[in-house]
C-alpha cells in the first residue's frame, strides 16, 4: 500500500499570529504537524497558496500568500528545508528532498490539473492543515471526486470555527458519511507504518 500525505497551506501567512488571513489558533496544530512531517512514512505532499498582487482571489479575500513574500513561506516550524527560494524558484515541482509542492491560486489545488495524476498513485491519502472546511474541503472534494477515500487528520486541522462548535462537528460528520475516515495523529502514523 502506497501512502501520501498533504499538507495543505501550511504558510505563514495563516498559520503565524502576524500573517494576513491567521486563523486562530493555527498555532496549536504545529506540534502534530511537525510530528507527521518528520514521521510519517509517506510522501509529503504540500500545496501552497500562490497568488500574483493583483490576483482576482483579491475580491473575496483579503491580499495572502503574494509571491516572493515571507507570508507565502511554508512555517518553517513544519518544514524547516522548505525555503521560501524553493517554494518560489521550484519550476518541476518536485524538490530535492522528495516533497511535492503544488501551488495553487485558488481554493481547490485540483484547478491545478497535475494533482489528480500525483495522487492517483496512492491507496492512502492522508489531509492535514488549514482551513478545515475551506482549502482542506476543497482537497477533500477532490479526493473524493476521483474515488478515493481520503484520511482527515482532525487533529492537525485547523477551522476558523471553533474547535467544540457544532458546524464542525456536521462538517466532519457530513465527510465521514461521504467516505472520509477520520482519525488523530497517532492513529495516522500508525497506519502509514503498518501499510507500507
Ligand atoms: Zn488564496
Amino acid at each position: 500500500m502506497r501512502s501520501a500525505i498533504v499538507f495543505v497551506d501550511c504558510q505563514r501567512d495563516f498559520m503565524d499570529k502576524s500573517g494576513k488571513l491567521y486563523v486562530p489558533g493555527a498555532e496549536k496544530i504545529i506540534e502534530n504537524l511537525l510530528n507527521l512531517a518528520t514521521h510519517i512514512r509517506a510522501t509529503r505532499h504540500w500545496t501552497v497558496d500562490h497568488h500574483a498582487n493583483d490576483d482576482p482571489e483579491f475580491a473575496t479575500y483579503p491580499p495572502h500568500c503574494i509571491i516572493g513574500t515571507e507570508g507565502a513561506e511554508i512555517i518553517p516550524e513544519v518544514h524547516p528545508c522548505m525555503s521560501r527560494e524553493f517554494i518560489i524558484n521550484n519550476t518541476d515541482i518536485i524538490s530535492k528532498n522528495n516533497d511535492v509542492v503544488f501551488r495553487k491560486n485558488t481554493v481547490s489545488v485540483f484547478d491545478n490539473g497535475d494533482v489528480g495524476e500525483y495522487v492517483h498513485f496512492y491507496d492512502n491519502v492522508f489531509v492535514c492543515g488549514v482551513v478545515t472546511e475551506i482549502c482542506v474541503k476543497a482537497m477533500l472534494d477532490g479526493l473524493l471526486d476521483m474515488g478515493h477515500k481520503p484520511f482527515l487528520i482532525v487533529d492537525a486541522c485547523r477551522s476558523l470555527w471553533d474547535e467544540e462548535s457544532q458546524e464542525l462537528r456536521d462538517f466532519i460528520g457530513a465527510y465521514a458519511l461521504a467516505g472520509v475516515k477520520i482519525i488523530d495523529t497517532e492513529s495516522a502514523l500508525f497506519i502509514a507504518e503498518n501499510t507500507k
